[in-house]
């Protein structure tokens, strides 16, 4: 099959066996890869109701037709699960090295089920399958787990790994690899503890076929050529995503004190110039890519000398401002807990942020926390983000996420606990901002930008509009998601102007199938319909209650900075959902039609929501 490797591996933790089965046509059709593959692995393998602590539950990983070839940035791979931080569809997108290997390995796509008996590690060494005792790991954090297992099994192994936030269940623990790439959202690292799973290692010896080898070796290099090219290329790679953080300041959309006003004053010490001029050692990559935005960084804390991949965007905008950490070596340190304990970043500083809140306004006190937390306090955050990844005293509760701490703690904390669906919201703060207020209320995981990154879109259309917001939010949730079903790396065409049509060129010369942009973004389509329909399916009441933002966004006009007074009220932002709902073909309950499902192929999903009352 071209462009694949033609397997898929299945694991059964329970019973310690590996089976091999060949890649479905069918699969590959309608769904191509990535994070297609997943959710339709996830919709047939997870029967309905299973917990997502459960045997039942499943982890898929899972590359595209793109990962692992000549093009450039094709290294994206998908973890997915049902979510323990929503309890709908959940998946996370990861760079690094870990998608190619896995396809030399000889597999698309690992499904994980059932649970061992004890911690193991998941060797995939080309045919070979092994489970190892992990019980030198375990309990260590991700960082360092990843060093030992490469010293014992290879420097050649790509390694994913969880630290000690999966072992404990947290929800938002996330799998780790390549020494700061990381699976971060949906909680897929707390999933892959619950199964003793603590890490995979994966080495692969094997080529892909591919349908005109001549030509889409000609095609890589053209790619190549034209991202050298492209005026942004040499101005990104300095500072990557944390070099867009003075322009988010200025457009009122920066994160603050939980999200309680837009504009950070202290931004020049926590942006992408202070990483670069401060902290920063080398650029970073993932496989292939020509535009490295990862930064290797060195920070000092307490006399101790530490490096970490980082800080980036999101982790600067909610462990920095949301917390309003006052130093880029704050927040490079702060990154390194996280990374090295296995949290997400975006829901870490989030949870921080939230918990620094509820202190200030004496919901949570002295005594229940077991110190006083304060803003800015690089000492406050490092002691939660121990306690929520070890679940001692307050980070137990913590560990759940802010929706079910702030329903636990009540005094109106719900009002300011930031999320959608459960998962903690990421860094653009949307309240003068109306397409990425909408991406961010209807993305299928939660809270998360990734599906849509539409503020740009807003600031040049004009923000206090509503108008053509909807379209441009479903056009991007169609094209951004179809990089991850191809694998590769979406930030050359959003970054530096790669254009899409050569992905397109590239598609039929890989995998010999004729489908133009627009077949794919039908493909891209079908699978948001149904990852919505996983949803609907898992969580009671899913649907437009649970795509409403937070009241503080739609009652607490902004107090300060670019965006003072700025609100987008309920009205508002029933307008939009209304708008989207009736674009996108769903009822007013934000559930597909049948029209609209069997449109798309997915008769066995209507029938499937009908079972279940949905339809
Ligand atoms: Fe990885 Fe960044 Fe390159 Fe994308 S731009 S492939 S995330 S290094």
């Amino acid at each position: 099959m071209n462009g694949y490797a033609g397997q898929i591996l299945r694991i059964d933790l329970s019973a310690r066996r590996s089976e091999k089965s060949p890649l479905p046509d069918e699969l590959v059709r309608d769904y191509i890869g990535g994070r297609g593959f997943a959710a339709k692995l996830l919709w047939d393998e997870v029967p309905k109701g299973a917990a997502p602590f459960s045997e039942a539950n499943r982890v898929i990983i899972a590359s595209g037709p793109f990962s692992g070839l000549f093009l450039p940035a094709s290294g994206k791979i998908t973890f997915a699960s049902k979510s323990p931080a929503t309890g709908g569809y959940g998946d996370s997108n990861m760079g690094g090295h870990l998608a190619a290997e896995l396809k030399y390995a000889g597999y698309d796509a690992v499904i994980i089920g059932g649970r061992a008996s004890a911690p193991l590690v998941i060797v995939i060494d080309d045919d070979r399958i092994e489970f190892r005792d992990a019980g030198k790991y375990w309990g260590k954090g991700a960082l360092i787990s990843e060093k030992m297992l490469k010293e014992d099994l290879g420097e050649d192994f790509q390694i994913a790994t969880i630290g000690p936030a999966g072992e404990k269940l947290v929800k938002f623990a996330c799998v780790s690899h390549d020494f700061g790439r990381q699976a971060g959202r949906t909680g897929i690292g707390a999933v892959l503890g619950w199964k003793n799973v603590k890490a995979i290692a994966v080495r692969g010896s094997k080529t892909i076929p591919v349908y005109d080898q001549e030509k889409a070796y000609a095609k890589g290099r053209q790619m190549y050529e034209v991202c050298f090219s492209k005026p942004g290329f040499k101005e990104w790679t300095p500072e990557g995503t944390a070099g867009v953080t003075d322009w988010v300041n200025e457009v009122g959309a920066f994160p603050t004190r939980n999200f309680s006003t837009t504009y950070f004053e202290g931004h020049q010490d926590i942006n992408g110039s202070a990483l670069r001029t401060r902290i920063k050692v080398t650029d970073k990559g993932c496989f292939g890519c020509p535009i490295p935005c990862g930064k290797y960084s060195r920070v000092k804390f307490g006399g101790k000398e530490t490096y970490v991949e980082g800080p980036e965007y999101e982790t600067i905008a909610l462990l920095g401002g949301d917390c309003a950490l006052t130093s880029i070596e704050d927040v490079a340190y702060a990154n390194y807990v996280c990374d090295e304990l296995g949290l997400d970043t975006i829901s870490g500083g989030n949870v921080c942020a939230f918990a620094i809140e509820c202190y200030e306004k004496g919901i949570l006190t002295k005594e229940r926390v077991g110190r006083e937390l304060k803003w800015g306090d690089l000492e406050s955050v490092s002691y939660l983000l121990n306690q929520i990844a070890n679940r001692e005293g307050i980070g137990d509760l913590l560990a759940e996420g802010v929706r079910t701490a702030s329903a636990e703690l009540g005094g109106g904390s719900e009002r300011f606990a930031i999320q959608v669906k459960g998962l903690e919201w990421s860094g653009y703060e949307a309240r003068w901002a109306p397409s990425m207020m909408l991406s961010y209320m209807t993305c299928d995981v939660g809270a998360h930008h990734n599906r849509s990154w539409a503020i740009t879109h807003d600031v040049a259309t004009g923000r206090d509009s509503l108008t053509g917001k909807a379209d441009k939010v479903i056009e991007l949730q169609h094209t951004r998601p179809l990089f991850d079903a191809l694998g590769v790396c979406r930030l050359q065409w959003v970054e530096i102007g790669f254009e899409l049509q050569h992905y397109e060129q590239m598609f039929p010369l890989v995998t010999g199938m004729p489908y133009d942009w627009k077949q794919l973004l039908k493909v891209s389509e079908r699978i948001w319909n149904l990852t919505r329909a996983f949803s609907l399916r898992e969580v009671p009441g899913f649907g437009r209650q649970l795509d409403y933002p937070p009241a503080r966004f739609m009652e607490e006009p902004v107090p300060s900075g670019p965006a003072q007074g700025k609100l987008l009220t309920r009205d508002k932002i029933d307008a939009l959902l209304d708008d989207y709902y009736k674009k996108r073909g769903w009822n007013a309950d934000g559930v597909p039609t049948r029209e609209k499902l069997h449109e798309l192929g997915l008769d066995f999903v209507a029938e499937e929501l009908a079972t279940c009352g949905r339809l």
